[in-house]
């Protein structure tokens, strides 16, 4: 049996199942009546700066806290119809960044293509990559491909020791992680003076919010300078989303209320007025359009009038849409907020 939700057959595979126990939550008032206290309902999107391609659920980790329910029995992957979909939609606009994520993206068969489609495009192109996948025996050429295309690398790395690392993510996933961002390194990424970004996310082992992302910075610089000669340019925390397999971690482990209760207590409504629905488009393996890849794996699609379907893309429409919220999104406005735009491989 795996450790995907889907595969255990656990009622909170069904997004469904989710959003109802989310919606029958007593620790903490309604999201929406909250944003309307701090005078921020309805949401609406600014603008898009940042495209947003879910390829898919395959991942070769099945980490405990993900959000997407992804791993290796995972058989949702974007077809090359539907990514030429992006590339056409993209291609009509002049935003500048595209962000790729999966389940483990650079497994899926269009994720090269589509990353030298969007950078002919001129597009700055990020790619959610959880480190092991560069130790895979046919991706031996991907750290030399990601180079090669100026991609920015956004890595999760839960912590900068291995108990913790190995406890979300399995057995041995932080020896072959440092591996990875050793090879990295050799090639240029986050050296001083390079201009080949790698930013690490930090997201925390338990039913707890982030550390200060300053001072865990830090620690993670020094630390893993110290021990495996490893450099980065920038750390981001992000905040457990209680949703999906996180979500049956706090239910199983009796830290659900307690939880909904300390991210409600914790709402910011500066993180609220910045979380970055605003300005992204989440489009999903099927060519779905969402706010993010959260509402993605809640499958809560566009609503409010606009296009839901990346084949009926119109800017005008989605730029200033109003964004679908509901009590998950209390995990995007505690504290300082959830800083690297969510998605984490
Ligand atoms: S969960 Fe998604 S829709 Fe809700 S606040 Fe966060 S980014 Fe926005």
């Amino acid at each position: 049996m795996g450790l995907t939700l889907l595969s255990r057959r656990d009622p909170l595979a069904s997004a469904s199942e989710q959003l109802s126990m989310l919606g029958a939550t007593r620790g903490c008032a309604p999201f929406d009546q909250r944003m309307a206290q701090a005078g921020l309902a309805p949401l609406y999107a600014t603008g898009i700066t940042v495209f947003q391609i879910n390829v898919g659920k395959f991942c070769n980790q099945s980490c405990r806290h993900c959000h997407v329910d992804a791993g290796p029995e995972r058989e949702e992957k974007m077809t090359r119809e539907t990514a030429q979909l992006c590339i056409d939609a993209l291609s009509k606009t002049d935003i500048p960044t595209v962000d790729i994520t999966g389940g483990a993206p650079e497994l899926n068969p269009n994720f090269r293509w589509l990353v030298e489609q969007a950078r002919v495009l001129g597009r700055h192109v990020m790619d959610r990559c959880n480190l092991t996948v560069l130790q895979l025996g046919p991706q031996a050429d991907l750290a030399e491909f990601l180079a090669r295309n100026q991609v920015e690398v956004v890595a999760s790395l839960p912590y900068f020791r291995p108990a913790q690392t190995d406890a979300q993510r399995g057995e041995g996933i932080f020896e072959k992680s440092i591996r990875g961002l050793q090879q990295l390194n050799q090639l240029g990424y986050g050296k001083p003076g390079s201009d080949l970004v790698l930013n690490l996310v930090h997201n925390p082992v338990g039913a707890f919010l982030p550390a200060k992302q300053e001072a865990i910075e830090s620690q993670f610089r020094r630390e893993l300078l110290k021990h495996y000669g490893v450099v980065f340019n920038n750390l981001y925390t992000i905040t457990n989303m209680p949703i999906s397999r996180f979500l049956a971690f706090l239910i199983d482990s009796g830290n659900y209320e307690g939880y909904m209760e300390r991210l409600a207590n914790a709402f910011n409504p500066a993180a609220a007025r910045g979380v970055m629905c605003r300005n992204t488009l989440s489009v999903g393996w099927e060519g779905t359009l969402y706010d993010c890849d959260f509402n993605q794996m809640l499958e809560l699609p566009l609503s409010y009038g606009v296009p839901r379907h990346i084949r009926d893309f119109d800017a005008q429409l989605l730029h200033h849409r109003r964004i679908v919220t509901a009590n998950h999104c209390y995990g995007c406005t505690a504290g300082a907020g959830s800083s690297c735009g969510g998605a984490v491989a």
